[in-house]
């Protein structure tokens, strides 16, 4: 989208425009999904290197994922910029701290942590709590909470009583797994990814030298994403820029997705209060989506109940009209799986790549079935932020192999280097027949690809740095593939856009999931997921949900977030039809707190809405039980058999 051919500066609005303009100084821009934050950054930086305000290699650009930052760096070459930086904050403090440590700590160089759960086992043991994978699993997330929001081990208990914070064990006791943690890493001198950011803060902060020379260095500041900051993010940015005020930042508080995590959008709202004199800009106008997209991304973040002073803003649709958002509800997770394939398949067939679809969902756990329903009708995928890629032997033996290699004497062109090493592992030259076999050739020759892709965009990449970005990709869990139906969870596509959006598993207890439950702020967060999925979508959007595990029971709820984003239509004809069977008697089945006509199976049965959260009163549930009483006589079935919403149109 970037070929604009005559030049590189248009295509942009007026708002945009400012943004794009405005002089060297703070400047913010604050909007919504869709309304071109990162394309207006890109051209921002195309504009202050092309007008010589800076040259590239003083930019230094920062996103949130290895993903996002590498489509910076391919929309700024289109812009015909080279050498600018775009990163995630941590491949950035990564090359920094490579560079200064000698300098700063001296002494031998550290290793980048992996296998964290199994440090966090030891200390975990040390401590006294449990080790169980789950367990290890919270207290790592809860760590890595604590170094983002920078508190110490000795200062956690205190700064979890104070905010409330639910810890996932004793104070004291994660506390002491904190510590012991710490103590583990520092003694084999390795760093975790937290670690990067703190030291090259320190780094900064404590040695005059250093930040001399680095400030001398970049002088021109970008961070795409902003909403998501987290203090340790922050407190880098704060040492990058010294007392200068160079900085661009774009975000949508609306898509603050990471709050569970330390992320908060408080630096974005708050950006004018700390540059009074910063160019501040609000885009409206929504140029991904179709009206129909942006009408119900519109209506999901209209109901959310906290939104934030300075994020209320209303999307305006840009686009040609497309076809109405879908809702669909499935059996069970196999029958949505399979429905859900049918129609990427009619997709592809009318034309859309299947690179241009996406089936987003909320946990990872949930790809399994759509990888199979996939490869039952032979369409391609590729899992992102899944484990596949980085967990399969032969990746694991290539990176190995790489490393050893890159360890003894970095000759050659890389991706022959690349290419050579992986011979003796399987890279034939032409591809092998067979499931298996070809599965393992397409995994190497992605490797190579990538090798191809890092040598083009950095002159001299050798393979030393080919390996810091396998390293860096697998901890973002970024295959190197390329082509295929892309299944991600919401929080890995933020930021992206796909022709075709498919938002699956919109259930209680996934989407809210369930530890949200219970805490406002946290359901919430995953209301602001959704408005994230829906915002995804250029022109084809699906929304789905199934009442059933794949045990066949029905017991599962829609989603409360869907309440009032299902047409009408439906329900209404439901309830008219309903009353003018049962005379008044449906005019009390309906919920107190929602309004929803309680017909359905699912509230019958548990008790509760199925529009809502809201748990059902015994007056309603009686004279909800004595309708279904009469229904069954009057269709003469037993009264135990379940009505279904089907059922009761028939
Ligand atoms: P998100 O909040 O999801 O990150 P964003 O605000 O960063 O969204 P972009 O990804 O920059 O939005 O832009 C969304 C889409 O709209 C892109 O395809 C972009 O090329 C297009 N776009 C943005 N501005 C314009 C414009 N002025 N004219 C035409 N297309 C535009
Ligand atoms: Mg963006």
């Amino acid at each position: 989208e970037e070929t604009d051919s005559d030049g590189p500066l248009t295509g942009l609005d007026p708002e945009q425009h400012a943004a794009v303009d405005a002089p060297r100084g703070p400047v913010c821009v604050l909007a919504g999904a869709g309304t071109g934050k990162t394309r207006t950054i890109v051209h921002r930086i195309a504009r202050l290197i092309h007008s010589g305000h800076v040259s590239a290699g003083q930019v230094l650009a920062v996103t949130f994922t290895a993903r996002a930052a590498g489509e910076m760096r391919t929309r700024l070459r289109a812009l015909g910029v080279h050498g600018a930086q775009a990163r995630t904050f941590h491949a950035a403090a990564l090359r920094q701290l490579r560079y200064f440590w000698p300098r700063v700590v001296g002494g031998p160089q550290w290793d980048l942590l992996e296998g964290k759960l199994r440090v966090v086992s030891q200390a975990a043991h040390r401590a006294g709590a449990g080790t169980e994978p789950e367990v290890l699993r919270d207290l790592a997330s809860e760590i890595e909470w604590a170094k983002a929001s920078l508190v110490t081990p000795d200062d956690y208990p205190a700064e979890v009583a104070r905010i409330g914070r639910q810890s996932p064990g004793p104070v004291e006791q994660v506390a002491g797994v904190y510590r012991w943690y710490e103590a583990f890493k520092a003694k084999a001198n390795l760093l975790d990814f937290d670690d990067l950011l703190l030291h090259t803060a320190a780094a900064l902060d404590e040695h005059a030298l250093v930040a001399e020379e680095f400030r001398d260095r970049y002088r021109c500041f970008v961070v795409d994403e902003y909403q998501d900051v987290t203090p340790l993010q922050q407190r880098v940015l704060d040492a990058w820029l010294g007392d200068r005020d160079d900085l661009t930042v774009v975000g949508d508080a609306n898509q603050t997705i990471y709050s569970f995590a330390g992320a908060s959008p408080r630096p974005l709202l708050g950006f004018t209060r700390r540059f009074p004199h910063a160019t501040v800009v609000r885009l409206e106008r929504d140029y991904r989506s179709t009206p129909q997209v942006v009408a119900l991304a519109n209506r999901v973040i209209g109901a959310a109940r906290d939104r934030p002073a300075g994020s209320r803003l209303r999307l305006v649709g840009q686009r040609e009209p497309g076809p109405e958002p879908a809702f669909a509800e499935h059996e069970d997770e196999t029958a949505e799986a399979a429905a859900v394939a049918r129609r990427v398949v009619e997709l592809i067939e009318a034309g859309t790549p299947a690179s241009e679809i996406a089936v987003l969902y909320r946990v990872n756990a949930q790809s399994e079935a759509y990888e199979q329903a996939l490869s039952d009708v032979d369409v391609p995928y590729l899992v992102r932020g899944g484990e596949r890629f980085f967990n399969r032997v032969e990746v694991r033996q290539s990176m190995a192999a790489l490393r050893t290699a890159a360890a003894g004497t970095p000759t050659g062109e890389l991706p022959k280097v690349v290419r050579e090493l992986l011979e003796p592992l399987g890279l034939t030259a032409e591809p092998p027949t067979g499931g298996a076999t070809r599965e393992r050739w397409e995994s190497l020759l992605a490797l190579v690809e990538l090798a191809e892709e890092l040598a083009a965009q950095v002159e001299g990449a050798d393979l030393g740095l080919y390996v810091t970005e396998l390293d860096m990709r697998a901890r973002a869990q970024h295959p190197p593939t390329v082509e295929g139906v892309t299944l991600a969870s919401l929080h890995a596509a933020k930021g992206l856009e796909w022709d075709a959006v498919f938002l699956v598993g919109l259930v209680e207890g996934t989407l809210p999931i369930q530890h949200a439950d219970g805490s406002e702020a946290a359901v919430e967060e995953e209301r602001r997921l959704l408005y994230v999925g829906v915002t995804r979508a250029r022109r084809y959007l699906s929304l789905s949900w199934a009442l059933a595990r794949g045990d066949g029971r029905r017991n599962r709820r829609r989603s409360r977030f869907l309440y009032g984003l299902i047409p009408d239509g439906d329900a209404a004809a439901r309830v008219s039809r309903a009353r003018r069977e049962m005379g008044g008697a449906v005019a009390a089945t309906r919920c107190r707190v929602c309004g929803a006509a309680l017909i359905d199976a699912v509230a019958t049965k548990l008790g509760r809405c199925s529009g809502c959260p809201a748990d059902l009163d015994e007056e309603l549930l009686t004279s909800l039980k004595e309708w279904r009483a009469r229904r069954a006589r009057a269709l003469k079935v037993p009264a135990y058999v379940v009505f279904t919403d089907a059922t009761l149109v028939a």
